[in-house]
């Protein structure tokens, strides 16, 4: 179902206080909060702990920053869809970083999304072009092989969001009119049901930009999401935006 989203990216950041007081702050603060589903994906290691703490009043979904194909088996450092499917909403799959350090190919895209929404998880299938002069084709190539053998029926449980590489870490957000276009050609293949989000350096100050946007339904946040009263400001940005529309 298409719903306004924001979406938490904390990365490889965070030591277990910080991840105690973030997930705790951004708890207490989006309970006063309606109209926005909020999504913090932690480091692995904090997951249990993270979804413990914002379980308390049930606002706050969690999300994993990964996962492997497999069920189990000997994958030293990996984890499984089982072991997290009690824990954790979503799966970040695809993420550019993941595509660039680890050199995770389409293929390996594809099977992760497969394996996420075997175990009743719902993957966040990241997709963007490379460089500004790229056309947004590499895009929705990328998306095309995330969805392969999915059936259709199975996209509602898929959340889609695009993420220009070469807007994310950066300082300035992609401009809105080019998010807005290359979205509009996602939705084309992933229907009219599945969340799509735009993800790239936003921040308090851009946000409400893309907000006014009714293709854009969320953003997923990386840096911004690491300091609590920035990401409460966008979290309430994104909901009164779309409840008052
Ligand atoms: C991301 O990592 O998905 C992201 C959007 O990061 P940033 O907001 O820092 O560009």
């Amino acid at each position: 179902m298409r719903r306004p989203m924001v979406v938490a990216n904390w990365k490889m950041y965070t030591r277990a206080s910080d991840a105690y007081v973030l997930a705790t702050t951004i708890r207490n603060q989006v309970a006063a909060i309606d109209g926005v589903e909020v999504v913090i994906c932690p480091p692995s290691v904090w997951l249990s702990e993270v979804s413990d703490i914002v379980k308390k009043d049930g606002k706050v979904n969690v999300g994993a920053q990964n996962i492997f194909y497999e069920e189990e088996g000997p994958y030293t450092g990996e984890i499984s869809p089982i072991m997290i499917r009690d824990i954790a909403k979503y799966v970040l799959v695809g993420h550019s970083e993941r595509r660039f350090h680890f050199g995770e190919s389409d293929i390996d895209v594809n099977e992760k999304v497969i394996a996420a929404l075997k175990h009743g998880l719902s993957p966040i299938i990241c997709v963007g072009e490379k460089s500004k002069s790229a056309p947004i084709g590499e895009a929705v190539e990328q998306l095309t092989e995330a969805l392969r053998h999915i059936p259709k029926k199975n996209y509602q449980n898929c959340v889609v969001a695009y993420e220009p590489v070469w807007a994310i870490g950066g300082v300035e957000a992609a401009p809105v009119e080019r998010v807005v276009r290359a979205i509009a050609r996602l939705r084309e293949d992933i229907g009219r049901d599945s969340p799509i989000l735009y993800g790239g350096s936003i921040n308090n100050k851009d946000v409400g930009e893309f907000a006014k946007s009714p293709h854009i339904d969320g953003v997923l946040v990386g840096s911004a999401s690491l300091r609590a009263g920035v990401f409460i400001e966008i979290c309430k940005i994104w909901a009164e935006a779309k409840t008052f529309k």
